[in-house]
C-alpha cells in the first residue's frame, strides 16, 4: 500500500485531516462506525431445529409413560434427563459460537486515514465524520465521504447500486441529495470498492447514518445458501434418523409379538430412538469446524466462510502466487545493464551494506545529482519512478510499499543519491501507477531548469515496446531491431538466473504537452535493465514435497516473465510430476483465444504460468475445476476477486492483500506464506479426518445399542437395558468420548494420502461397512455378558436386576473402549499416538468413573435400577468389554498389509 502523497489535496485545511484528539472527541459523539452484523446463518439453528425438538418431544412422550407405568421419581428422572440434554447442547453451541465470534474479531478492516497531518492506518469502526480518508485500488470504502482529490479513481458500487460498471469518481460539488445514488460523481459510499486510482475524501458519514446502513436491513435479510458440508450432514442426519425409527418400530413390534407389554415396550421404543437419533452430529461439527478454525487463526490462516474448510482438506490444486508467496518478496538488487556496461551489487536483503562493483572494482560515480551519466540515470529513475519509502534507524529499517520498488530506492542508497536529495531536484508532477496489465509505472518530474522528464519503469519487453531510442556510452542512438534483440538477449540472461528483471526509460518532454501520462509515454529511450533477486522462502521446497506426497499440484502463477518463472519452479521442483513427466510453462501469450477443451488440456499440463493477468487466473480456475479438480488460488489485488470468488478455495493474502480481495477470499492468509496455506490444507483434512471419527464412533456405538436390545428379543430374552440405562448411555458414554474424538490434534499421515473426492458422501459403502459390522460385534460381545449372566442369576428378580447391571456396565464399557478403535480405521490403537490426545484420556476417565458410580453410589442405583457387582461379574463385563479390541486390530492389520501405504485416520477403506 502507498500513500498518495502526490495528489495534491484541494482543501488547504482538510490535507491535514482531523488531529488525534478531535478524533476521539467525534468518536465519542458519533459511536463507532459500524454497521449491525448480518446474521450468520448457524448450523446450530438447524441442529436445534431438525433434532432437538424430535428428542425433547420424544423425552416427553416417554416420561409421560414412566409417570403413568411407573413411579413418579422414573418420570421426574426423565425430566432431568431432558433437562441435561438441553444444557450439554447449549453448552456445545455456546463454545462453538464463542470460538467463531473471536475468529470474526479478528477479521476487523481498516482504513488509512491523515489525521495530524500523517496518513495512518486505523480500525475502520473508529473513522468519523470529518476524518480524511485515503483511497487506493482496492481498498474498501470505510465510510460515505466527498471526494477532495482523484486520481482516475473509480468505484465499484454494485454492492449498492447494482451497477456492475466501475464509476468514475471526483471532486464535485456536493451532490443534489434527491440524486439516485449511483448518479453522485463527487461521494463515495460505505461498503464499495476502489477498483483503480486513488483518491481522498472527506468523511461525510459512519455507521448507520451511511446509505449502506439505510439499507443495511435488506442486505441482513439475504440468507447464504447450504454449504455442501452442511447438506451432507443433514442428509445423513434425515437417512440415520429414519433408520432409527424405522428400526425401533421393528424392536417395539417384534417385542409386542414376543408378548412383551405394550406401554414399557413403547417406551423402551423410544428411549431407544432417542439414543440412537445422532443429534449430536451436528453440534459436534460446528464446533469440531470452529475450535478448527481457531486452530488455523493461531497458525496465521483466518477462515471467513465455514465450509472452505471441507474444500481445503479436498484440494487438488493449489494455485500460488509467485513473489511474495513463493519467494520472500525481499528483493535486492544484484546487477544494473547499462550501455554496454555491467554493474554488479553487493549485500544482502534491504540493508545499506554493500556495494556497486564493476569488473570486480568499486565503482566511483559522480556525485553530482543531475549527472547525465547512463548508470547515475538508471539508478534516478529506479528510485524515482516508484512509490515505496525506506526509513533507516537504529535497529534496521522501516519499508513500506512494493519490494520491487524497495529494491530500488535500497539501490539508489548504496549508490549514494538518496531518493530524499534526488526529489528535491525532480519534482514529481504527475504519475501513472503500475498496473499489472501493460506491466509498467510512469511518473513526470520536473527539473531544477524549468524542463520536465517522463521516467518509466516496468517489464523489459513492455518498456522496450515503447523505446525508439537507446542509451550508450556515446549518448542517444535510434533502438535498431538488433539492438531490441541484444536487450532482450540480456534480458534472459539476468531471468535465466531466477532474476526479477525490470527495464528502464525517460522521455524528454516538451513543457506545455497537458495529456494524460500514459499518453506522453512512447518515444522512449532505452536506459538498461536492473536484475534482483527474490530468494525462495524458508521451507517452501519442503512444503512443496509434501503438497507432492499429499497429492496437491502446485501451480505457479505470475505476472513475471517466462524464464524467471521457471527457474524458480526448477528450483522448487515443480517442473516435473513424480513420474519424471516435465509440466510446461505457459506464456499469456499462448493462451489467447484457447476454447475449453484446449485449456483444460493446458491447464492439465502447466504448471507454470508466466505474464498472467488477473482474467487468466479466472479462466485457469474454471478450466482446472472442469477437469474435476479443487482448486485453492491465491490472489491480492482488487482484479483477483472474481478468481477468488470462482475458487473452491480463495485464499486472500493478509499482508499484501487489498480489501476487495479479503472480501471474496474464503481464507485469508495473515503472513502472505506459501506454507501456512499447506499447514491450513492439512488443517481442513484434520477437521474433515475428526468428523468422521466422531461419525465412526457415534453410529457404531448407537447401532450397537440398536442391535443388543433387538437381539434379546429375537433371543426370547427379557430386555437388557433398561430405559433410563439407555437414556444415561446416550448421555455420558455417547457424548465425552465423542466429544473428544473431534478434538483429536492429530492425523498421522492425513497429509500422506491423496485427497479426499468432496463428491463423495459422509458414509461410503465401505466406512457404513465398517460401522455395521463393528456395531454388530459390540452388540454380540453386550448379549453374550448378558447371557452368561443369566445363567449364573437367573432370568427374573433380582437375579435377572444384576444380570442387566452386567449387561449395561458391558455395554458402557464396550463403547468407551471403542472410542480408541475408531480413532483410525486402519492403525492400531497401540500405536504411537495412544497418549496424543488428552482429551479422549480426560473423557475415558471421567465415563468410566461415572460408569462405575451408577453401581457404587446407592442412589443412582436406585434411580437407575442397577445392583452391586460380584467380583465374577466384574471379570465377565471388562473380558467382554475388551473383547473387541484384539477382533478389530486383527482386521486393521489385515487392512494395513493390503494397502502398503497405510493411510491413517479415518478416511473410509
Ligand atoms: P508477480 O507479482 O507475479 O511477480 P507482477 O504483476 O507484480 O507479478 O509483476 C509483473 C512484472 O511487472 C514484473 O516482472 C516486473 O517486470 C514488472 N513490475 C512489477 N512491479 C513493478 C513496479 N512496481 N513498477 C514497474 N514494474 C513492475
Ligand atoms: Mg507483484
Amino acid at each position: 500500500m502507498t500513500a498518495p502523497a502526490h495528489i495534491p489535496v484541494g482543501d488547504g485545511d482538510a490535507s491535514a485531516g482531523l488531529t488525534a484528539s478531535a478524533a476521539a472527541a467525534l468518536l465519542q459523539s458519533h459511536g463507532p462506525n459500524t454497521l449491525p452484523p448480518a446474521p450468520q446463518r448457524s448450523l446450530l439453528a438447524i441442529v436445534t431445529g431438525q433434532f432437538r425438538s424430535l428428542i425433547v418431544a420424544l423425552l416427553v412422550v416417554a416420561s409421560s409413560i414412566a409417570f403413568l407405568v411407573h413411579d413418579v421419581s422414573e418420570g421426574l428422572a426423565i425430566v432431568v434427563v431432558i433437562l441435561l440434554n438441553a444444557l450439554i447442547g447449549t453448552a456445545t453451541e455456546w463454545k462453538a459460537a464463542r470460538a467463531l465470534d473471536s475468529l470474526r474479531q479478528q477479521q476487523r478492516p481498516l482504513a488509512r486515514v491523515r489525521r495530524d497531518g500523517h496518513a495512518r492506518q486505523i480500525p475502520a469502526s473508529d473513522v468519523v465524520p470529518g476524518d480524511l480518508v485515503l483511497l487506493s485500488a482496492g481498498d474498501r470504502v470505510p465510510a460515505d465521504a466527498r471526494v477532495m482529490s482523484s486520481a482516475n479513481l473509480q468505484v465499484d458500487e454494485s454492492s449498492l447500486t447494482g451497477e456492475s460498471l466501475a464509476v468514475l469518481k471526483h471532486s464535485a460539488p456536493p451532490a443534489d441529495p434527491s440524486a439516485a445514488l449511483g448518479d453522485r460523481p463527487g461521494v463515495v459510499h460505505t461498503g464499495t470498492t476502489v477498483l483503480a486510482g486513488r483518491g481522498t475524501a472527506l468523511v461525510t458519514a459512519t455507521g448507520r447514518a451511511t446509505e449502506l446502513g439505510h439499507v443495511g436491513a435488506l442486505i441482513a435479510a439475504l440468507t447464504e445458501r447450504e454449504t455442501p458440508l452442511e447438506a451432507k450432514l443433514a442428509q445423513l442426519g434425515r437417512a440415520m434418523l429414519a433408520l432409527v425409527l424405522a428400526l425401533c418400530a421393528v424392536i417395539v413390534v417384534a417385542g409386542l409379538l414376543r408378548g412383551n407389554p405394550l406401554l414399557p415396550m413403547i417406551e423402551v421404543g423410544i428411549s431407544l430412538a432417542i439414543a440412537a437419533v445422532p443429534e449430536g452430529l451436528l453440534a459436534v461439527t460446528t464446533m469440531t469446524l470452529a475450535l478448527g478454525m481457531q486452530r488455523m487463526a493461531r497458525m496465521k490462516a483466518l477462515v471467513r466462510r465455514l465450509p472452505a474448510v471441507e474444500a481445503l482438506g479436498s484440494t487438488t490444486v493449489i494455485c500460488t502466487d509467485k513473489t511474495g508467496t513463493l519467494t520472500q518478496n525481499q528483493m535486492t538488487v544484484r546487477v544494473l545493464l547499462v550501455a554496454e556496461r555491467q554493474i554488479d551489487v553487493t549485500g544482502q536483503g534491504y540493508a545499506l551494506a554493500g556495494e556497486l562493483q564493476e569488473s570486480g572494482a568499486p565503482l566511483a560515480l559522480t556525485t553530482a545529482v543531475s549527472s547525465d551519466d547512463p548508470v547515475r540515470l538508471a539508478i534516478r529513475i529506479g528510485a524515482l519512478c516508484g512509490d515505496a519509502s525506506i526509513t533507516r534507524s537504529g535497529d534496521g529499517e522501516a519499508v513500506l510499499g512494493d519490494p520491487t520498488e524497495v529494491a530500488l530506492l535500497v539501490l539508489a542508497d548504496k549508490a549514494g543519491m538518496p531518493r530524499h536529495d534526488l526529489e528535491a531536484a525532480f519534482v514529481r508532477t504527475a504519475e501513472s501507477p503500475f498496473d499489472s496489465l501493460t506491466k509498467r509505472m510512469h511518473t513526470v518530474h520536473r527539473t531544477h531548469d524549468g524542463s520536465r522528464v517522463l521516467y518509466a519503469k516496468g517489464a523489459p519487453s513492455s518498456i522496450l515496446g515503447a523505446c525508439h531510442w537507446e542509451l550508450t556510452a556515446g549518448g542517444r542512438i535510434p533502438l535498431t531491431e538488433a539492438g531490441r534483440a541484444a536487450w532482450l538477449a540480456r534480458n534472459d540472461g539476468l531471468a535465466a538466473r531466477a532474476l526479477r528483471v525490470l527495464g528502464l526509460g525517460f522521455r524528454m518532454l516538451d513543457t506545455d504537452d497537458q495529456q494524460p501520462v500514459h499518453a506522453m509515454a512512447h518515444d522512449l529511450t532505452f536506459v538498461g535493465l536492473v536484475g534482483m533477486i527474490d530468494p525462495i522462502s524458508d521451507g517452501v521446497t519442503e512444503t512443496v514435497t509434501e503438497c507432492r506426497r499429499a497429492g496437491i499440484r502446485v501451480v505457479m502463477i505470475t505476472g513475471d516473465q517466462i524464464a524467471t518463472a521457471s527457474e524458480i519452479a526448477r528450483q522448487l521442483g515443480i517442473d516435473h510430476a513424480d513420474d519424471g513427466t516435465a509440466y510446461r510453462a505457459v506464456h499469456a501469450r499462448e493462451l489467447a483465444g484457447l476454447d475449453d477443451a484446449a485449456w483444460e488440456r493446458v491447464a492439465a499440463e502447466a504448471t507454470v504460468f508466466a505474464r498472467v493477468t488477473p482474467e487468466h487466473k479466472l479462466q485457469i480456475v474454471n478450466a482446472l475445476q472442469r477437469r474435476g479438480d479443487v482448486v485453492a488460488m491465491t490472489g491480492d489485488g482488487v482484479n483477483d476477486a472474481p478468481a477468488l470468488k470462482a475458487a473452491d478455495v480463495g485464499i486472500a493474502m493478509g499482508l499484501r492483500g487489498t480489501d476487495a480481495a479479503k472480501e471474496s477470499a474464503d481464507i485469508v492468509i495473515t503472513d502472505d506464506r506459501f506454507v501456512t496455506i499447506v499447514g491450513a490444507v492439512e488443517q481442513g483434512r484434520m477437521i474433515v479426518t475428526n468428523i468422521l471419527r466422531f461419525i465412526h464412533y457415534l453410529f457404531a456405538c448407537n447401532f450397537a445399542e440398536l442391535l443388543t436390545v433387538f437381539g434379546a428379543i429375537m433371543l426370547g430374552w427379557p430386555l437388557p437395558l433398561a430405559v433410563l440405562q439407555i437414556l444415561w448411555l446416550n448421555l455420558v458414554t455417547d457424548l465425552f468420548p465423542a466429544l473428544s474424538l473431534a478434538l483429536e490434534p492429530a492425523a498421522p499421515g492425513v497429509m500422506q494420502r491423496p485427497p479426499r473426492d468432496p463428491t463423495q458422501a459422509l458414509l461410503t459403502r465401505r466406512f457404513a461397512s465398517v460401522i455395521a459390522w463393528q456395531g454388530l460385534l459390540l452388540a454380540t460381545c453386550t448379549l453374550a455378558a448378558f447371557g452368561i449372566a443369566m445363567q449364573w442369576h437367573g432370568q427374573t428378580g433380582a437375579g435377572l436386576a444384576q444380570s442387566v447391571t452386567v449387561a449395561f456396565m458391558t455395554l458402557s464399557m464396550i463403547q468407551i473402549l471403542h472410542t480408541f478403535s475408531a480413532r483410525s480405521q486402519t492403525a492400531s490403537i497401540f500405536g504411537a499416538g495412544l497418549f496424543t490426545n488428552r482429551w479422549l484420556w480426560t473423557a475415558v476417565t471421567v465415563s468410566i468413573a461415572l460408569q462405575l458410580v451408577t453401581v457404587e453410589s446407592g442412589f443412582l442405583r436406585g434411580v437407575l435400577g442397577t445392583t452391586p457387582l460380584s467380583w465374577a461379574d466384574w471379570g465377565l463385563v471388562w473380558g467382554f468389554a475388551c473383547a473387541p479390541v484384539p477382533v478389530i486390530e486383527t482386521v486393521k492389520r489385515f487392512k494395513r498389509s493390503r494397502m502398503n501405504h497405510a493411510p491413517i485416520g479415518c478416511r473410509p477403506g
